[in-house]
């Protein structure tokens, strides 16, 4: 690489930075063809980890959930929602036909990062105590057992509705004692070190759990995207259409599927030296390559590294490199989109970001904009590839044409905070979505933000599948 040192014109410094970002660009396209040849990619990966168990990066995990809420759900119901920073506790009162969700509360707990990499047993400890702090706030003691629906927001093999063993673990969490184990088994026995009464009855990935929630809502919800701190992909397949499935066909004809798409990977992705560094850096190197470029865990580490590069070679930022900007995850993704959405004349905003994050003061105004149009060049890439990746679910549902009844709405239930809290990546993949399925078929697609229908979706899914008599 050309190193531009200290002693070299400021013109030739500017000159050098600019390269980087024009070759960012580049590196980064993501032309409609390309999109195109990512969601044939994507296609072809759900046939074959449909075909047979490890038949694909895409594990196209079988969820034992074969019935999707109908709205006859009914009683008192608890739900644990566990998969980026925060999990949650929820108690939802359901009201059976026609009485909806008569109430619900919820609290939510940060979980401590020394627990994300500890060992098990001191993870769902602190769980349990919580869930027993909550439910110690009832008002009076249920008549029968309490039961509980669980979201567990990593790849799982499941056994059974309500018992699965984790495949590995994603995101910020590396756990080596719970890999291989049956995360329902691990909670009860949690529970029971409580002393806490409460049976678990269904395990579900929080896209099955938003699937669920977002199907009670509108029956015309076929799919759910989680687009968070990890990203994934849940949907209805028809039961005939799932090879490796050797059990009984069940009544529905129907099955969902936990696609656990952040682990795609194909030779169309547009990767960079950034994405190479920053999976080799990571917890799971060589894994949730996708994910890498779409989620919200990692958009902003992508563009730190960018800005350390400049710094490095260009002095974009002065003749020293930051210290900060050498830090993994000091960007987080938040500021990176505070900064994309300033709007300011002079981007005050991402002025006082660089200061107050990375402690870069006095960055003028051209600065500025380099680095609002290097959050634009990754977000935008990561927006795109994920419209691609829900182009390829349409392809292998068949609905990516107007072939499919007139009127017909096909509805996706999306959440996550980068989709709910970062306009710019959403308006994008929006835009991109109808750009590739094409203004027609656009009109039968419909995107539904599902607020936190991931936990509601498990408790609804637990109460279909209670074992207990009321
Ligand atoms: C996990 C998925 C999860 C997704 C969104 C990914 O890292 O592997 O199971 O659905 O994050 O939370
Ligand atoms: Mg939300």
């Amino acid at each position: 690489a050309v190193v531009v040192h200290r002693h070299v014109s400021k013109s030739r410094r500017w000159g050098r930075a600019m390269e980087i970002v024009k070759e960012l660009e580049e590196k980064c396209a993501t032309p409609t063809w390309k999109l195109k040849l990512v969601a044939d990619a994507m296609t072809v990966e759900m046939h074959a980890g449909l075909a047979s168990e490890g038949g694909s990066k895409l594990k196209m995990l079988i969820t034992y959930v074969d019935n999707l809420p109908t709205g006859n759900e009914e009683g008192l119901y608890y739900a644990l929602d566990l998969g980026g920073t925060n999990f949650r506790v929820l108690r939802v009162h359901l009201g059976g036909k026609d009485g909806g969700i008569i109430s619900q509360e919820f609290t939510e707990v940060s979980i401590p990062p020394n627990l994300m990499v500890g060992t098990s047993d001191a993870l769902f400890d602190y769980i349990a105590a919580e869930l027993v702090k909550f439910v110690d706030q009832e008002n009076e003691p249920p008549a029968r057992q309490r039961e509980l629906g669980f979201t567990f927001s990593f790849p799982v093999m499941q056994t059974s509705i309500s018992s699965g063993n984790l495949i590995k673990w994603t995101k910020g969490f590396s756990i080596e004692d719970a890999v291989g184990q049956d995360v329902v088994a691990e909670l009860t026995k949690a529970i029971k070190r409580q002393g806490l009464d409460m049976r678990v009855t269904a395990l579900v990935n929080d896209t099955v759990g938003t699937l669920a929630g977002g199907r009670y809502a509108n029956s015309s919800v076929i799919a759910a995207i989680i687009l968070g701190t990890g990203t994934n992909a849940a949907y209805v397949e028809r039961a005939q259409a799932i090879p490796k499935w050797h059990g009984p066909l069940p009544t529905s004809g129907e099955m969902v599927i936990n696609m656990e798409w952040g682990n795609f990977r194909s030779s169309h992705l547009p990767v960079t030296e950034y994405d190479f560094a920053l999976d080799a850096e990571s917890l799971n190197p060589g894994e949730q390559i996708f994910e890498k470029l779409i989620s919200g865990m990692y958009l902003g580490d992508i563009v730190r590294r960018v800005l350390c590069k400049m710094a490095e070679e260009a002095c974009f930022f002065g003749d020293d490199v930051p210290p900060k900007l050498r830090v993994p995850f000091m960007l987080r993704t938040p500021d990176m989109s505070a900064m994309h959405h300033d709007s300011s004349a002079d981007l005050n905003v991402v002025g006082s970001k660089l200061k107050n994050i990375l402690e870069i003061s006095d960055t003028s105004l051209e600065v500025r904009k380099v680095v609002v149009e290097i959050c634009n060049i990754v977000a935008t890439r990561g927006a795109r590839l994920s419209a691609a990746g829900i182009f390829g679910i349409l392809q292998k549902l068949g609905k990516d044409t107007m072939s499919n009844g007139e009127g017909q709405k096909n509805v996706i239930a999306m959440d996550g905070g980068l989709y709910e809290h970062y306009t710019e990546y959403s308006k994008c993949l929006e835009n991109t979505l109808r750009e590739l399925v094409g203004e027609e078929v656009s009109e039968s697609i419909i995107i539904e933000h599902s607020n936190d229908g991931s936990g509601i979706g498990a408790a609804l899914l637990a109460a279909s599948h209670s074992q207990v008599d009321g």
